[in-house]
């Protein structure tokens, strides 16, 4: 009876001295087990493993009867075992590592696809933007940000099409349907063409200005959106920002000013990574080809 109560005292005792850190130790040593357990039991090591398991109980028998010889060994093919496994796994533990990294570099990699898909819209935009200048084609062409233009995609035609020289150009040639209006872009893709903007309300304008700069640069006091403008009359191309109308960009110096504008901007690069991962899912999905 007494055994029974000091055995119990004993227990209750090595109960009330483990600390937290000891649980903690446990938890995380039972985290690795299982999860090294797993890794093998799915895996082509599921025969290597019973090879472990069997040589770690030979290891243990050798020490606790005093096999000094199979000790020896032992202790040595382990030491050399971890060498080994580490390369007969290598394709496995590059697999797991590749996935712990994998959603860093894949941040980085869309990053990368992101400013370059940018750059590219952005050039295209300039040169259609010189082309129509040369030709005396009025164009406008807005940039949404953060600000949701909604209201003005609606008044158009959606088009979500790439943006390329050639399609801007063909939309503001004077005979096509579509050349009245503005072209929205939403990331690095056309939205919607044809849109009507809202006219300026500053009456200190100069008074040369039309409607077309009116409205480019009313689109740009109602919202944080950056609007190229290419004048018919004078083939001059403006940019309206906050209100204000810088004017005489030719297609390397509004190439430079749209760069530091869109390629930073956060706004634009998540609508950018949705456009690029849509466009992914889809050809994945290989439901509808790209335009
Ligand atoms: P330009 O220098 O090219 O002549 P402008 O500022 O003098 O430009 P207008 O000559 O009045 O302007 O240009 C008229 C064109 O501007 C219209 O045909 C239309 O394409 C466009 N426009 C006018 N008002 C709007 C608006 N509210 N939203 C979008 N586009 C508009
Ligand atoms: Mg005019």
């Amino acid at each position: 009876m007494t055994a029974i109560k000091d055995y119990f005292q004993y227990v209750g005792n090595q109960l009330l001295s483990i600390s937290v850190v000891d649980v903690i130790d446990i938890l995380l040593v039972a985290f690795i087990f299982y999860y090294v357990f797993q890794f093998m039991r799915k895996r082509r090591a599921g025969k290597l493993l019973a090879g472990i398991l069997l040589l770690i109980v030979m290891l243990l028998i050798s020490s606790i009867t005093g096999m000094k010889a199979l000790n020896y060994i032992l202790t040595n093919l382990f030491s050399m075992g971890i060498l080994s496994l580490i390369v007969v796994f290598q394709p496995e533990l590059r697999s797991f590592l590749e996935k712990v990294g994998g959603s860093t570099f894949r941040n980085f990699r869309a990053k990368g696809d992101q400013e370059g898909e940018i750059r590219t819209m952005i050039s295209e935009v300039c040169t259609a933007a010189q082309n129509l200048a040369d030709k005396k084609t009025g164009a406008l062409i807005v940039f949404e940000r953060a600000t949701k233009l909604g209201d003005q995609i609606r008044t158009g035609t959606i088009l979500d099409a790439n943006v390329t020289s050639y399609l801007l150009e063909n939309i503001f040639y004077d005979k096509a349907p579509l050349h009245d209006g503005a072209v929205i872009i939403s990331g690095v893709r056309i939205n919607s063409a044809g849109c009507f903007l809202p006219l300026s309300t500053n009456n200190d304008l100069h008074k040369d200005l039309g409607t077309r700069h009116r409205s480019g640069i009313g689109m740009s006091e109602n919202s944080d959106a950056i609007v190229v403008i290419v004048s018919e009359e004078t083939g001059t191309i403006s940019v309206a920002m906050e209100g204000e109308l810088k004017r005489g960009f030719d297609k390397s110096s509004l190439e430079n000013l749209l760069n530091q504008l869109l390629l930073n901007d956060s706004a634009i690069t998540e609508k950018v990574f949705t456009q690029i991962k849509d466009r992914f899912s889809r050809k994945g999905g290989n439901s509808k080809d790209e335009d």
